[in-house]
């Protein structure tokens, strides 16, 4: 059979998400391959594709025993035999994959690390082995951002099967991600397969943070009843927003590592099963996160990098359908991972130099009035092909939405001079909040008593008001013409030589004025923006088809995503198929998946479910 009938029978899919048939060509001739795809490229199926073809056992190495399951339970779902073997399994689902995996009958198995390097299994996979996968390669890598000891070992595995093919997989990977990703795991003339790392149904918005939990409620209103991610720097921040939220009447519990195991456990269980609307959490929470209907992300500090913003964000949306990303700037952010590295004794001069550039790049990606899909595309190395057609933008930023604007050259370049020269002749001793004062011409004691009140600077910016001028005093610190120094207990705001050469108009400078975002969306986000041909009825028998699945997957005890995506239940509401071949020419729905659950889907969009549903 070829590929494209495989993928048809057991998908549901018409076609390839890019990269996917290059992948997949590769591991059924036995060749190696590095597959760098976007969170939501479709990585799974590069392998999972060779598993259906009948060729011989695919392994998939990944670090994520708690995804494991979830991840066999979906490819059952498109009718693979499929199994995993870690350390938290059962003993009776233990038995039965050693069953399957002895008799020849598993197409698919899942392993961590240790399992497969614990020796036991290489006897019986050597007879049967035909490729074996490496998701979230990028573990094996000390420049990424989830080095995991354990994966520098896998090679050792893998050179125990010399026939069969392999394939490492990875959303993020810059070129020493990359570099380390093909040594350590001992690609052999290795087919490089790299996608585009945007994703085009992500919404990136960044606002200066004014009032955190404010602006958080905001965004999450705009998503009444839908899933997301809100993401706070500490464990305190975490626990507050979370408290608050929930006295706001959101369905939301926090998650962080300072909670018990069984708390967490439970909290990131709901959310996948869609008890729960909202997890507000710090880093520690996603990396085991499938959950695929996440409509948005909020970010409620700044993140350490842009490869945490893109891994992070990039948590949303993975069906394809739209979604929001939302970062909250402020430079305290920055500072205050500044702060951590440098108490951190133990991190070598060059990772500190690291981090710093990094700090950098993420401040000016939340801070530059530019499009943020061109600069994240940029940030990895790709071209953003919007940009290239005579600047219309990307339209799904906050940048091009128009929401955030950019000041007139002129304007931006004497609104810097007002603020510079205010710095300038604070001479470093004093804080932000003093330099604000003055500008804005509040009169106070201190600035009374240093006769600053008598400058030319004093209440220069008055109009713009307390927010605009925070945000052009963080944008300003970002572009390296201020800079914030520590002096003894307290953080001093400070005119850099560059800052001094923008007075004298040498330089670029670019400052940008946020617009209030759209709010009180009532619509589910995923509806409005499908597509223009979504009506109210359709809406209506969307939501219910989302209620039916959520009955059968509490029923199969698995998440509703597995059953089907959000997507295919949209363009059921939309095509209201009335027989399984109808059903069948909806995207995303296999054979196995039209048997399984093809009568009761049928029967709701005929409206014969009354009763049952809810
Ligand atoms: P990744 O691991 O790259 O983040 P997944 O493998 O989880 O992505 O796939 C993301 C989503 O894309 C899944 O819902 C999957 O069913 C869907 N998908 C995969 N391949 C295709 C395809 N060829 N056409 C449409 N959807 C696809
Ligand atoms: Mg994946």
């Amino acid at each position: 059979m070829e590929p494209e009938e495989v993928l048809k029978k057991r998908w549901g899919y018409a076609s390839f998400k890019p990269l996917q048939r290059e992948a997949v060509t590769a591991a059924l001739e036995g060749r190696d391959a590095l597959v760098v795809l976007p969170t939501g490229g479709g990585k799974s199926l590069c392998y999972q594709l060779p598993a259906a073809a009948g060729k011989g056992l695919v392994v998939v190495v990944s670090p994520l025993i708690a995804l494991m399951d979830d991840q066999v339970a979906a490819a059952r779902e498109a009718g693979l035999a499929a199994d995993a073997l870690h350390s938290n399994l059962k003993a009776a689902p233990r038995r039965e994959a050693y069953d399957n995996l002895n008799s020849g009958r598993t197409e698919l198995l899942y392993v961590s690390p240790e399992r497969l390097l614990a020796g036991d299994l290489y006897e019986v996979l050597s007879k049967r082995l035909v490729l074996a996968a490496v998701d979230e390669a990028h573990c094996v890598s000390h420049w990424g951002h989830e080095f995991r000891p354990e994966y520098r070992r896998i090679k050792e595995a893998l050179d125990r099967f010399p026939s069969a093919a392999r394939m490492a997989l990875t959303a993020t990977a810059t070129p020493a991600v990359r570099e380390d990703i093909l040594a350590q795991l001992g690609l052999r003339n290795p087919e490089v397969l790299i996608g585009h790392p945007d994703r085009p149904n992500l919404v990136y918005r960044a606002y200066p943070r004014r009032d955190q939990f404010k602006q958080v409620l905001e965004a999450v209103r705009r998503h009444p009843g839908e899933g997301g991610i809100v993401y706070a720097q500490t464990r305190k921040d975490v626990e507050r927003l979370a408290a608050r939220l929930k006295e706001e009447g959101v369905s939301c519990a926090p998650y962080h590592a300072g909670l018990g195991a069984e708390e967490r456990r439970q909290a990131q269980h709901d959310f996948v099963n869609e008890r729960l609307d909202v997890i507000v959490a710090t880093i520690a929470f996603g990396m085991g996160i499938d959950r695929s209907n996440v409509r948005y992300v909020i970010h409620a500090n700044t993140p350490r990098s842009v490869e945490h913003y893109q891994q992070e964000s990039g948590r949303a949306g993975r069906d394809g359908l739209p979604a929001d990303c939302t970062l909250l700037f402020s430079a305290s952010d920055l500072a205050a991972h500044r702060w951590l590295a440098q108490k951190d004794f133990t991190l070598p001069p060059e990772r500190k130099r690291a981090l710093e550039k990094q700090l950098k790049d993420i401040g000016r990606y939340a801070s530059a009035p530019v499009c943020r899909h061109g600069l994240l595309a940029a940030h990895f190395s790709a071209e953003y092909p919007t940009a290239a057609q005579g600047g219309e933008g990307c339209g799904a930023c906050d940048v091009c939405l128009g929401e955030t604007k950019g000041l007139p050259e002129g304007e931006a370049r004497l609104t810097a001079k007002k603020i510079l020269s205010a710095a300038w002749r604070c001479e470093g001793r004093y804080g932000t909040g003093y330099v604000v004062n003055l500008l804005l011409g509040r009169p106070g004691e201190r600035v009374s008593a240093n006769g600053h009140d008598g400058l030319q600077v004093f209440g220069i910016l008055r109009e713009a008001g307390e927010p605009a001028v925070r945000g052009w005093i963080d944008q300003l610190i970002v572009q390296e013409y201020l800079e914030v120094t520590e002096d003894g207990e307290y953080p001093l705001l400070r005119i850099t030589a560059a800052g001094r050469a923008l007075c004298q108009d040498r330089g670029e400078i670019k400052l940008g004025l946020p617009a209030q975002p759209a709010k009180g969306r009532k619509k589910p986000k995923a509806l409005r923006l499908a597509g223009s041909g979504v009506t109210e009825a359709d809406e209506a028998l969307f939501t219910r088809l989302r209620a039916v699945r959520r009955a059968l997957a509490d029923k199969a005890g698995i998440p509703p995503y597995v059953i089907c995506q959000d997507a295919a239940l949209l363009e059921m509401a939309q095509q209201r198929p009335s027989t399984p071949e109808a059903l069948l020419a909806i995207k995303g729905m296999g054979e196995k998946r039209v048997q399984k659950y093809g009568g009761v889907f049928l029967d709701v969009v005929a409206g014969r479910d009354a009763p049952a549903a809810e």
